[in-house]
């Protein structure tokens, strides 16, 4: 009943008009047009979600991926990084389009319909307090709010911190981006789960997961999953 009433608050403040084109849509935050314009991810590594080259038929794992396996055990990454989903991840993060942030949680939703073995739990990656007082939200706990009501998986976004206070990863190059993010995370309470799910909205290098990964099988969590909005 009162996730009925913030549907119906929701819509009234963020009535479904297309976040690309401004035109009406019926009842979702895209029209169709503009949903078929996303470039779909559907070509990769289903390690570390990295586009192929060449088109695939079955499942298949990256050269990198099995040279150097990242902590991480799988990666869903629908949508590649650009054009209208760039501009949607971007507008959220750097001007606060905040409504953003509900459509990107359902087209990850949709994405994973009927998928079977669902985790857990899901963890947003968490921002650093610092960086959480400049942006005044964090976009990957945003996105995860709906992603976690749609597909009834319960969100944790309190027992992992962000300790270290690290360099922008855009800012760097990708040699630098594993050490700028060494110990960055820290745990704070037990978690209770074996399957997880972090949950991002894009992934560049895989650099940023595969730390927080990492920092949750310490933990003692068997698998850990990565969902993100899209692939760069
Ligand atoms: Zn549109
Ligand atoms: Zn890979």
């Amino acid at each position: 009943m009162v996730n009925n009433w913030l549907d119906i608050i929701q819509d009234r403040v963020f009535p479904p008009t297309c976040l690309l084109c401004n035109l009406s849509s019926n009842v979702f935050d895209i029209c169709e047009p503009c949903a078929i314009s996303l470039e779909k991810n559907t070509n990769c590594c289903y390690r570390c979600g990295e586009t192929f080259e060449s088109s695939i038929s079955a499942p298949k794992i990256c050269g990198k991926c099995i040279y150097s396996p990242p902590a991480y055990d799988e990666t869903h990454a629908p949508f590649i990084f650009q054009s209208g989903m760039r501009y949607l991840i971007h507008a959220l993060k750097f001007h606060n389009s905040y409504k953003n942030s509900r459509l990107l949680g359902r087209l990850i939703s949709e994405s994973l319909q009927n998928t079977p073995g669902l985790p857990e739990l899901i963890i947003p990656v968490p921002l650093h307090p610092i960086r959480y007082r400049q942006r005044g939200f964090n976009q990957s706990l945003e996105i995860a709010r709906t992603v976690s009501k749609q597909l009834k998986i319960p969100l944790d976004y309190s027992s992992c911190q962000r300790r270290k206070y690290t360099l922008q990863q855009s800012d760097l190059p990708a040699k630098r981006r594993k050490n700028n993010l060494r110990n960055a995370f820290t745990i704070t309470r037990p978690i209770k789960a074996d399957h997880i799910v972090i949950l991002d909205d894009v992934m560049t290098t895989g650099a940023t997961a595969n730390e927080l990964a990492a920092t949750l099988k310490k933990a003692g969590v068997n698998r850990v999953d990565v969902w993100v909005c899209a692939r760069a």
